[in-house]
């Protein structure tokens, strides 16, 4: 059994939880234990009583501890990444592609924690020096989702532990194994004092509530649905405590009429269906200029054809199962909804069989349709991309930011002016041109605007607005 980790003990939970494997549903990957919500008080009980002395722990010392954690995740990247692959579905490449960001996001956050500094100011009054200086928040809630069940985690707890915060880890329930398997490098090749890190897994109504709503929880950091995130919000916001959401996405890619054919349809199959297109920035609108449209529809069905659907862990295999049932249910009823709305679905959408029972789909894409649809409002979360048509590049543009969402967003082009105009324009947090939507350095600042994401930006050095507070000091001589 797989348990909980909390106030420096490995600790049994209140209930079991069976991971399965959604490319071989026979196949158990593990139990893991549900800590309770009392349990969940305990883990943020010892987080606050051992966030201090971290603190007072010099700046080396934690980069040291990063250090170690990011040597010996990148040491076990193989290994990690199968069981994540084995776990969530991604393909084998992509799951030790995962760990290896985990592994370097550890090692970027050990030289972060040495580079942490303050400012001083001139005074307005002669003979007073101001400074500003950034000190912990105190005890961070982490709530993470299934898609990225090892890299998100890593781009939370790195900073956190850097800064000198003292963690409670909460894992999706889907994906209990990287987040154990990350939790045991953490606490053992750390050796973090007792309490600085503590892992709950479990359910989000019983642990993620205590997280979101307890007093002495002073700083959460969320990864997931809209829906859920919002509430998570509220519930902090309501007790003063400080809150980052990265949510949904509804992420366009613009095809102008002037892009490299073949590097677009890249960009585009890239983004909207590889990792499943279980990605928040997965490109599942593509926008394509009236004179390129037919030509581009054409060579994706191509490409999409070509793509192997199967096994995660199956050697050639492109594209893995959905996760679970429910989200392949998902992914099906809004193919539905699409084709009911007038699209026409051109090619995939289709369950299918393979030598392992498991969620298998086939990449959809969707064309003919309208940006008022469901299909183009709704984020799917799955590998379903529709394709719009647009008049010219005003049009492409106009569409591109008609979304409550505002995540990443995308343009193939070889026009330099558009290119420029799109970067200035797009309502996303995040701009692409001629790289698929998805894909991100851990050393630059990621997150949305509008109803994707609220808050500080994480990874890269901004992570440390959120990992910080500031203080203004006044001194006389
Ligand atoms: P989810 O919202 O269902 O769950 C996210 C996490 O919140 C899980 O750990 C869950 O257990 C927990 N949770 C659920 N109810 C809770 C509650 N009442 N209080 C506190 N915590 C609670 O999301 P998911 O299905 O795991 O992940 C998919 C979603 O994540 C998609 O919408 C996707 O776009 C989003 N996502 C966003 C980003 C980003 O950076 N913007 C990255 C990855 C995934």
């Amino acid at each position: 059994m797989n348990n909980n980790y909390i106030a420096g003990e490995w600790v049994e939970g209140s209930s079991i939880n069976r991971n399965i494997n959604p490319s071989d549903t026979n196949d158990v990957v593990g139990e893991y234990a549900r800590a309770s919500a009392h349990q969940a008080e305990q883990a943020v009980d010892a987080a606050h009583a051992a966030q201090p002395r971290w603190a007072r722990m010099t700046a080396e010392q934690r980069a040291d501890a990063l250090d170690r954690i990011g040597t010996e995740v990148l040491a076990r990247k193989d290994e990690l990444g199968y069981l994540l692959a084995r776990e969530e579905g991604k393909t084998l490449a992509e799951g030790i592609g995962e760990a290896t960001r985990a592994g370097r996001v550890f090692k970027f956050f050990a030289g972060e924690a040495l580079r942490l500094s303050g400012e001083r100011l001139a005074s307005i009054r002669p003979g007073v020096e101001a400074e500003v200086r950034r000190e912990p928040e105190g005890v961070v809630g982490i709530i993470t989702p299934w898609n990225f069940p090892i890299a998100i985690p890593a781009w939370k707890i790195a900073p956190a532990l850097a800064y000198g915060n003292a963690v409670v880890f909460k894992p999706a329930d889907l994906v209990p194994g990287s987040a154990w398997a990350l939790a045991e490098i953490i606490v053992r090749a750390g050796q973090l004092p007792a309490g600085v890190f503590n892992l709950v897994m479990g359910a989000g109504s019983q642990v993620g509530e205590v997280l979101a709503r307890h007093p002495k929880v002073h700083a959460v950091s969320f990864t997931g649905s809209t829906q859920t995130g919002r509430a998570v919000g509220i519930a902090c916001m309501s007790r003063g405590a400080k809150v980052q959401l990265e949510m949904g996405g509804k992420n366009p890619l613009v095809v102008l009429n002037d892009a490299h054919l073949e590097q677009a349809v890249e960009v585009a199959v890239q983004g909207a269906f590889f990792s499943t297109g279980q990605r928040c920035t997965a490109s599942s609108r593509l926008i394509v200029e009236e004179a390129l449209h037919d030509r581009f529809v054409a060579a994706v069905v191509e490409r999409l054809a070509a793509l192997k659907v199967d096994n995660a862990l199956k050697a050639g295999t492109d594209i893995g199962p959905v996760v679970s049932a429910s989200q392949l249910q998902q992914n099906c009823d809004y193919i539905d909804i699409a084709q009911r709305e007038g699209g026409r679905l051109l090619a995939g959408g289709e369950r299918i069989e393979r030598q392992t029972p498991g969620h298998y789909l086939t990449p959809a894409l969707i064309v003919d349709t309208e940006n008022h649809m469901r299909i183009n409002r709704e984020e799917v979360f799955g590998p379903v991309a529709s394709v719009l048509r647009a008049r010219d590049y005003e049009h492409a543009l106009e569409l591109a930011n008609d979304t409550e969402f505002g995540l990443s967003s995308g343009i193939c082009t070889a026009s330099l002016k558009h290119a420029s105009d799109f970067k200035a324009r797009s309502t996303a947090g995040m701009v692409m041109v001629n790289v698929p939507t998805a894909g991100v350095d851990y050393n630059a600042p990621f997150g949305g605007r509008k109803g994707s994401s609220y808050g500080a930006r994480e990874q890269g050095p901004y992570a440390r607005e959120f990992y910080t507070a500031i203080k203004t000091t006044y001194t006389q001589a």
